[in-house]
């Protein structure tokens, strides 16, 4: 019997309800984390302070602190039954990595013992060598450490019953360069708060600290595992290279909001359970759109504590459906022809005195803060556009962005009816009298009127890759397998750069004489007029837009290899330097390090598609094809006229015709390949494996084998079809 009819046998026998027990989330919340509070128990008062310190002022931790620190880190995780410890990075193959050591140690004389010293939490050094460096190996030496990031706390992932303690880190080459994500986004971060807090001085002095704030949506899909494991492409790319449409999609609309199936059910409270004793703020869970998609999202964190936390939760997700005999599929596109999956960036501003910079505020003077930080972020989107674009280009996001049901590639900002009115007429204010007519823009109650229109209207513009939602943007073009820290360090980069570049042009204005608000209001005027064309309320997902945003000059680029070049321009490499975020040579290798990653994952799937082609799809067609010709023979042997088996005939042809492109098209493809993998230049071959490879072959071929799935005797088929994957639990 093929994996596919023994899963489907098997799937009656597995579904259990069942899962975590409801409890308060309170009771178990963060007890994993070496939260600040534990931290008080189990630190000295020197070794807390200077925790402390380093958390909220980014202070250093001496050598003595760092063991203190250390010890009170072993005491507490020995207390929950800790053996080992890791420190815990997130290395740019997009997943987490890990090496664990244990406590256990040896002194000279053989004692055994259980140590932590403040030198291994400190640092530790992995090969670099062995995660992708863009070439930066051959520069530079291949040895790289991590180092404990302390804005992060530390936490205990609990597998089977093996606990380790994880220490959040960031990794970087010896000689400096970041090989992670999370080193180059606390950069960002810090960038951020320098130029942010330098602007907020204009309306309060008391603001110090200006943090980003995240909170991330993410969606999934979650099938039968077993069903997952008859598919070879699942497990191999993550997606469905081949698969005919089932009788019922998502056409019906009867999934989003839905009733969550018992079995996800109880593997979603499993998994919020998990990630509640890690501190994860877990707050919705949903149905989406798809069959068997769908969603959760936290309450929004710092940045830094967010993507860490969305990583984790990636990692414990897909643990925790094992449990379920559940497969979790992150990826962006699993399935042809229904919704693919996103991740939402909310992202806001927020002053350590309590405000969020993105909220309209109640008072003219805390208007026109609002104004100043929402138009520098339609101005940064603006003015370095092909970069974000750049920050969430991948091989999976490129079957979701511009197909209809994401945000196009085309990067836009959606700012609601209301706002681009207020826009509008600051703009159009000029001339002597702009003193009063500025009062009376200010005096506008943006407080009370913007929530409530944004809230009111249902559709608050989902076609839109970066929204505004009333006292946040929404960057939506973020895929679901992404690490936020990419396009969050992004973000960041592009906001505190053009805060800079405000506060001299305001700065500048001063000088000349002009009042402290005017030459806000004039400056923020002006980058209105400078970023308008990236305004865009209508429907993302016309054919209009595509003309319309081409008339503006707004870039489309629709895959990756060649969205990546703006992570390489002058003026990217100026942008980075400047805020001391990337180096040119640490540019060049993230830019190398993408354009891998995209021609190997399309590389894989092609592999995938030759190999499913010839060992599933073309053996259960030709085992068809015998089937049929044998009944032909015998019907023939029988003399009755032709006409009796003529559709059989026609059957036979179409089989064999399908069979015969499909053969020859995977062997078309495999030469296409051989001549891709021959270009030396990086970019070259990977938009060779974009256009020639992908471009050419997998459609059509997947057309053929999708057709053969239609004609085939299904009890010869093995691969587990659409309507058993997304219906079946
Ligand atoms: P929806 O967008 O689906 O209507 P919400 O507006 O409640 O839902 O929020 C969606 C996400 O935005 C949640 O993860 C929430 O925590 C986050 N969010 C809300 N406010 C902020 C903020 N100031 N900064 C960052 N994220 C935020
Ligand atoms: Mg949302």
């Amino acid at each position: 019997m093929s994996l596919r009819f023994e899963a489907i046998t098997k799937l009656t026998d597995e579904v259990e309800a069942g899962g975590a027990k409801s409890s308060k989330i309170t009771a178990i919340f963060g007890e994993s984390v070496f939260t600040l509070k534990t931290a008080r128990e189990y630190l000295s008062d020197e070794a807390y302070k200077s925790l402390v310190g380093s958390i909220k002022g980014g202070k250093k931790i001496d050598r003595a602190n760092a063991s203190q620190i250390a010890n009170g880190l072993r005491a507490w995780a020995e207390s929950k039954g800790v053996t080992h410890f890791t420190h815990w990075f997130q290395p740019l193959t997009g997943t987490t990595a890990e090496k664990h050591d244990s406590f256990f140690t040896l002194k000279s004389d053989g004692t055994a013992i259980e140590e932590f010293d403040g030198a291994a939490l400190v640092q530790q050094e992995p090969d670099a060598s062995s995660f992708p460096n863009g070439g930066l190996r051959a520069t530079f030496e291949a040895r790289g450490y991590t180092a404990w990031d302390p804005s992060s706390p530390a936490f205990i992932i609990e597998i089977g019953h093996g606990k380790t303690l994880c220490i959040p880190t960031i990794f970087v080459s010896y000689t400096g360069e970041s090989l992670d994500y999370k080193a180059p986004l606390l950069k960002a971060l810090e960038a951020l708060n320098k130029a942010a807090v330098d602007v907020c001085n204009y309306f309060d002095k008391n603001v110090n600290k200006v943090t980003g704030t995240l909170g991330w949506e993410q969606e999934y899909f979650v099938i039968d595992e077993a069903l997952a494991n008859a598919r070879p492409d699942l497990v191999q790319s993550g997606r469905t290279v081949f698969g005919a449409a089932p009788a019922k999609g998502q056409q019906l609309e009867d999934h989003y909001f839905g009733t969550i199936p018992e079995r996800v059910y109880a593997f979603m409270r499993d998994f919020e359970n998990e990630a509640y004793k890690l501190g994860i703020p877990l707050r919705t869970r949903h149905n989406e759109v798809a069959p068997a998609q769908f969603e959760c999202a936290p309450i929004f964190e710092e940045i830094n504590i967010a993507v860490d936390h969305n990583t984790l939760l990636m990692d414990v997700m897909n643990r925790v459906a094992k449990r379920h005999k559940l497969k979790v599929l992150l990826h962006e596109k699993p399935f042809a022809g229904i919704n693919g999956s996103g991740k939402h960036n909310n992202w806001s501003l927020a002053t350590d005195t309590g405000v969020n910079l993105l909220a309209p505020g109640k008072t003219p003077k805390t208007n026109l803060m609002f104004l100043t930080f929402f138009v520098n972020t339609i101005k940064a989107v603006h003015d370095y556009a092909d970069i974000l674009r750049a920050s969430i280009a991948s091989a999976p996001n490129d079957h979701r962005l511009g197909a209809n049901e994401a945000p196009p590639a085309i990067i836009s900002v959606f700012v609601g009816q209301y706002l681009f009115k207020v826009l509008e007429e600051v703009e159009t204010r000029v001339g002597d009298n702009f003193d009063e007519q500025d009062e009376a823009i200010l005096k506008l109650d943006l407080h009370r009127s913007i929530p409530e229109l944004l809230m009111d209207n249902t559709d608050r513009n989902r076609t839109s890759p970066f929204a505004f939602t009333g006292n946040k943007f929404e960057f939506r073009a973020v895929g679901s397998t992404a690490n936020c820290a990419n396009p969050m360090t992004i973000l960041n980069t592009i906001m505190a750069q053009t805060l800079k570049t405000f506060k001299k042009d305001v700065d500048a204005l001063i000088e000349k004489g002009e009042k402290k608000e005017i030459a806000i209001m004039q400056t923020i005027q002006q980058y209105i007029v400078a970023s308008k064309k990236v305004l865009f309320e209508g429907d993302g997902y016309s054919e209009e837009w595509h003309a319309e945003a081409e008339k503006r000059g707004l870039p489309n680029l629709k895959t990756t290899p060649v969205a990546l070049d703006a992570l390489v321009t002058d003026k990217a490499k100026a942008l980075f330097a400047s805020n001391n975020i990337y180096t040119h040579s640490e540019l060049e290798a993230r830019h190398e390090i993408e354009l891998e990653k995209y021609l190997k994952k399309v590389q894989i799937e092609a592999r995938v598609m030759g190999d499913l082609a010839l060992n599933h799809i073309i053996p259960a067609a030709v085992k068809y094809l015998t089937q049929l010709a044998g009944n032909i023979e015998s019907l023939k042997a029988v003399g009755v006229p032709e006409t009796t088996y003529r559709s059989q005939l026609a059957i036979l042809n179409e089989v064999s015709e399908h069979i015969n492109i499909v053969y020859e098209q995977v062997n078309a493809m495999v030469e296409a390949r051989k001549v891709a993998n021959n270009i030396a230049d990086t970019r070259a071959r990977a938009i060779a494996y974009c256009d020639d490879v992908k471009g050419v072959y997998f459609d059509k071929i997947r057309y053929h084998v999708d057709k053969l799935e239609h004609l085939v005797d299904d009890e010869e088929w093995t691969l587990p079809k659409y309507r058993e994957m997304l219906f079946l639990r």
